[in-house]
């Protein structure tokens, strides 16, 4: 898994430096994204390690430094895993969470839909995430999880956590990578998640969170109907 995952992380930085997406003082304090699994993934800076939804074996992590903050999104099993959490977590590692999560982990800071924490230098800033669906309302009711837009480096990272295109990312400004989820029936359709993207237009779309109850979903229809229709570009990561 590791052999796979790395250099497709290495490629995607590289391609961000050679397209001219990291620039400046960013060069120094690049932003590099290591896929792990679905929803799974570390972001590393040179001064900062952020682990999203530790989840799975936590051997997956031990190529990467112990993180200096855990953001978990919501509470079912593909986010949410009290055993891993602990198990990659250091005495000084800061848990950021939706409530329910942190009423599980018995451990973090609540951040509430709409709610900002500064870390260091980081700013955080929890964007709800929710079903809008009528027969999809059970799985993510309004209110319990969270996306997350981290500012650092002066960029902007949206992880959109398990959500449809609600009005609150679509509303979401200058962000330069966004994580987007696309699993039916679960949180978006294709269509969905392009409309909205097309809307919000980020810099940079990362699909993840895309193997539904049914298989995966057609990232490469995602794909051509977001860079056939505008500015952005679509990265396809290795998540599975
Ligand atoms: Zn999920």
């Amino acid at each position: 898994m590791r052999q796979i995952i790395k250099p497709v992380a290495m490629v995607f930085f590289i391609s961000i430096l050679f397209t001219g997406m990291v620039s400046g003082s960013d060069m120094n304090s690049p932003i590099k994204f290591h896929p792990i699994k679905h929803a799974t993934m570390v972001i590393q800076s040179k001064t900062v390690t952020i682990y999203v939804d530790p989840v799975g074996d936590p051997e997956l992590f031990s190529q990467y430094p112990k993180p200096d903050l855990i953001l978990i999104t919501d509470i079912h099993r593909d986010h949410l895993n009290k055993e891993v959490v602990d198990a990659v977590k250091h005495p000084g590692t800061l848990i950021i969470a939706n409530k329910d999560a942190v009423t599980q982990l018995k451990k973090g800071r609540v951040l509430n839909n709409g709610e900002s924490f500064i870390y260091k230098e980081i700013n955080i800033e929890a964007i709800p995430a929710y079903n809008l669906t009528t027969d999809r309302l059970k799985f993510h009711p309004r209110g319990r999880g969270n996306g997350y837009v981290i500012t650092m480096f002066g960029k902007r990272i949206y992880l959109s956590g398990d959500t449809e295109d609600i009005p609150e990312m679509r509303m979401l400004k200058d962000i330069d990578y966004a994580f987007i989820c696309m699993n039916s029936p679960y949180t978006m359709t294709e269509d969905q998640a392009a409309s909205a993207v097309l809307e919000f237009k980020p810099k940079v779309v990362i699909p993840y969170h895309y193997r539904g109850k049914n298989g995966f979903s057609d990232i490469d229809k995602f794909k051509n109907m977001v860079e056939k229709n505008g500015d952005i570009q679509v990265e396809l990561l290795t998540w599975y």
